[in-house]
């Protein structure tokens, strides 16, 4: 089967391309290898001046990658900019940590001398989605190959483009051989690449079915895997919250990337004394959102990035309308060619609806209305996912203690879920397992060895 590049602000084809068979996958699979035992002996210094080098590359072709990222999986012209803006970031994070992150460290022992020693795995297998097709390729892979792994990159196959882009970033920093390598290959390659003893463990941003596939191949090849999976936070509003400021990052949370991030608020638990104003204020600026061309600055709704996933969107919200959730705004796609969706409110969303229960990976806002404080806490943890959380509250220490009942990897006091290099990311139940960024994504493939010394 090829891969299609599709721009679906139209549905245009931008470029096909065809799918890897098994003999270039080998040839992948050898090259990695033999670049594997170089890398992992080149000094740290080395390999950060590398990396240091990718991300300038970054800061020089901001605009044409961000318009590559645009084309390809739509968002806005200006969230692709800031993509690019993140990974330049999170490789000077990195770059500046490395030495500190994978030094030795001395360890108390009875008798004699001993150290942890942090040592690279071997190539390790990215898999990753679309939605943001160059942050979570860079903060996989920047901690990765800085702790002298290779990488292998299974990118979505609705966007290749972004991944051979990635590859040339790399490439052209100077990185040896076979460090980076983007594989053009379909999901069903991935559990063959895994169980080859040429490569040491995975790492898959994506769904909960990716999840649950990629860590079964994962343990039958007995290789470790980090798994970022999707999630539906809660954003609770408390009777005291600042409702300005709570509404104005509401917006931003849900609609941003059309409403396709993992962290993104998807239930919006609200408390009886400020729902009706809360949900007045969200609904005229979700009906303000203006959707369009994501390379204008006028635009502030991006398309889905593809049409099936509008439809699996549509087919949620007109169960869960069916279910009893009433239609505040929108909840229909949008005419015309492309992937579009109109931005929506679902209110009254009670557990007969798949909105209660389901990712929306898409632009619409699912309101649900509790009695008080402990009902909210409990329906935000009546989920099986565990990604993100956030409350909002004037009352900073009643805030923190929402935030810590909250069961999810990222619990955030008036201030949207984002990640950020510095803070370990990552999810507990259906979101997955394992973390990235900060010192834990460093150490994520590497061998933590205990080294005694006499
Ligand atoms: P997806 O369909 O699961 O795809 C993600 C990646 O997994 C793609 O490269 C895909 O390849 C591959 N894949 C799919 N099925 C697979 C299988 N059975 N075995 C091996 N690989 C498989 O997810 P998506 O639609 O691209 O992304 C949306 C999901 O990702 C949402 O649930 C979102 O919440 C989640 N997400 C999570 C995070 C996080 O940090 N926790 C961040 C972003 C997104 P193909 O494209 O070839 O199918």
């Amino acid at each position: 089967m090829p891969m299609s590049s599709v721009n679906p602000a139209n549905g245009s084809v931008l470029e096909v391309f065809e799918t890897w068979d098994q003999v270039r996958i080998d040839k992948a699979l050898a090259t990695a290898a033999r670049a594997a035992a170089n890398w992992r002996a080149l000094p740290l210094e080395e390999r950060v001046a590398l990396l240091r080098r990718a991300a300038g590359l970054l800061r020089e072709r901001r605009e044409p990658l961000a318009g590559r990222i645009t084309r390809e999986m739509g968002k806005l012209l200006r969230e692709a900019r800031t993509e690019i803006d993140r990974c330049v970031t999170v490789c000077d994070y990195y770059a500046d940590h490395a030495a500190t992150f994978l030094g030795d460290e001395p360890m108390e022992v009875a008798w004699g001398r001993a150290l942890r020693v942090h040592q690279p795995l071997g190539t390790i297998l990215g898999v990753m989605p679309w939605n943001f097709p160059f942050w979570q390729v860079f903060r996989f892979a920047a901690p990765t190959l800085l702790a002298g792994n290779t990488v292998l990159l299974k990118h979505a196959s609705n966007v290749p483009r972004c991944a051979l882009a990635i590859e040339e970033v790399f490439r052209d920093a100077g990185l040896p051989d076979g460090v980076f390598q983007s594989l053009m290959v379909p999901a069903s390659a991935v559990a063959g690449i895994l169980a080859d003893p040429r490569v040491y463990g995975v790492s898959l941003t994506g769904s909960e079915k990716a999840g649950r596939a990629v860590a079964a191949a994962a343990g039958e090849a007995l290789k470790p895997s980090v798994l970022e999976l999707g999630g539906s936070d809660p954003f609770i509003v408390l009777e005291d919250a600042d409702l300005d400021r709570a509404v104005e990052q509401a917006l931003v949370s849900r609609f941003q990337n059309a409403g396709q991030s993992c962290i993104a608020a998807k239930r919006f638990i609200l408390l009886p004394q400020v729902a009706d104003a809360f949900l007045e204020r969200l609904r005229a600026g979700v009906e303000a959102l203006v959707p369009g061309d994501p390379a204008r600055e006028e635009t502030t709704l991006a398309p889905m990035a593809r049409e099936d996933l509008r439809d699996e969107l549509h087919a949620q919200v007109e169960q869960s309308i069916a279910a009893g959730a009433v239609a505040v705004t929108g909840c229909r796609p949008l005419p015309g060619k492309g992937a579009w969706y109109a931005p929506s409110i679902l209110d009254r969303v009670t557990p007969q609806a798949r909105a209660y229960h389901e990712e929306l990976f898409g632009p619409v806002a699912t309101v649900i209305r509790a009695q008080d404080e402990a009902d909210a806490v409990r329906i935000a943890n009546e989920t099986r996912f565990g990604l993100g959380g956030s409350v909002w509250t004037r009352d900073l220490e009643r805030g923190e203690a929402v935030a810590r009942h909250l069961v999810c990897g990222n619990a955030f006091v008036n201030a949207l879920v984002k990640s950020d290099p510095a803070l370990p990311f990552g999810g507990v139940k259906d979101s997955g397992y394992g973390r990235e960024l900060g010192r834990d994504g460093m150490l994520a493939f590497v061998n933590l060895k205990t080294l005694r010394l006499g």
